[in-house]
């Protein structure tokens, strides 16, 4: 049986990238498209029509930080799963993403990349040798972002910071072009240095990370997640 997702932030890159994948695969199903720019159809959840809101398994949200409480207060009224995203969120948002977890299974991710993921754990082997390296993160995307640095670099940098016990510089951000998203870990030591990149090829490998995720979250019991959770690392 196909996973029926309601994407919010249809409109925006993000959601026409998951209407892209579902297109092409049985494995899910847009019941329905939410977007604050959309002329008719759903402008926000809570414009949804109920034979609609029977039929979501799982709300699938990539939209701006400003409509984060309404995205989640929806989705724990509603007891509907959150594949969350969205990204530049504050203390108060992840209150809101603690509290909705004791009613309803939530997963917010600021990269839903199996390769980001990964990088994160090869951060945590940084403890080993923390007092030899200097350590700086620098991050690049297209000139659209809003938020800065990205919340995968703040993720990298928290992972980083926990890992070698020290303070770290901020990060180093630029906005440009078209860049997807570049991630670099920079190690110096005195006489040599080491680099983690990660650069993500399109928007599809953080899409088909969130449907991976909305599948794997469908038959889940309320709880806070996260993509390593999903995808294994
Ligand atoms: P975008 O600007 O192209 O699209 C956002 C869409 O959300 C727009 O169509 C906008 O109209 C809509 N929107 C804004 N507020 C809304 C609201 N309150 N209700 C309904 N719709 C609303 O942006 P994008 O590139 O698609 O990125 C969206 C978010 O996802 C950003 O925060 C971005 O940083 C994040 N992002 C995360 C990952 C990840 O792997 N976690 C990957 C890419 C982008």
């Amino acid at each position: 049986m196909s996973v029926r997702v309601a994407i919010n932030g249809y409109k925006g890159r993000m959601g026409q990238e998951l209407q892209a994948i579902v297109d092409g695969d049985g494995q899910f199903e847009v019941v329905a498209g939410v977007d604050l720019a959309l002329g008719g159809g759903s402008r926000s959840l809570s414009e949804i029509a109920s034979n609609q809101l029977r039929d979501i398994d799982v709300v699938i949200d990539f939209s701006l930080a400003e409509g984060f409480q309404e995205v989640i207060k929806w989705c724990e009224k509603n007891k509907k799963p959150l594949v969350s995203g969205t990204t530049g969120l504050n203390d108060d948002h992840f209150a809101a993403l603690d509290q909705a977890a004791k009613n309803i299974p939530v997963l917010w991710a600021p990269n839903m990349s199996l390769g980001v993921s990964f990088v994160s754990h090869l951060l945590e082997q940084f403890n080993a040798v923390a007092d030899q390296y200097d350590f700086q993160i620098e991050e690049f995307h297209h000139r659209h972002k809003k938020d800065r640095p990205s919340g995968t670099a703040k993720w990298l940098q928290e992972t980083l910071k926990k890992s070698v016990g020290k303070s770290l510089p901020e990060v180093m951000v630029a906005r440009g072009g078209g860049v997807f998203g570049v991630h670099k870990v920079w190690a110096f030591g005195e006489e040599e240095t080491i680099c983690i990149e990660h650069t993500a090829l399109n928007r599809r490998v953080f899409a088909r990370g969130a449907l991976q995720a909305a599948k794997w979250l469908a038959s889940k019991k309320p709880g806070r997640y996260t993509i390593s959770n999903v995808l294994g690392y």
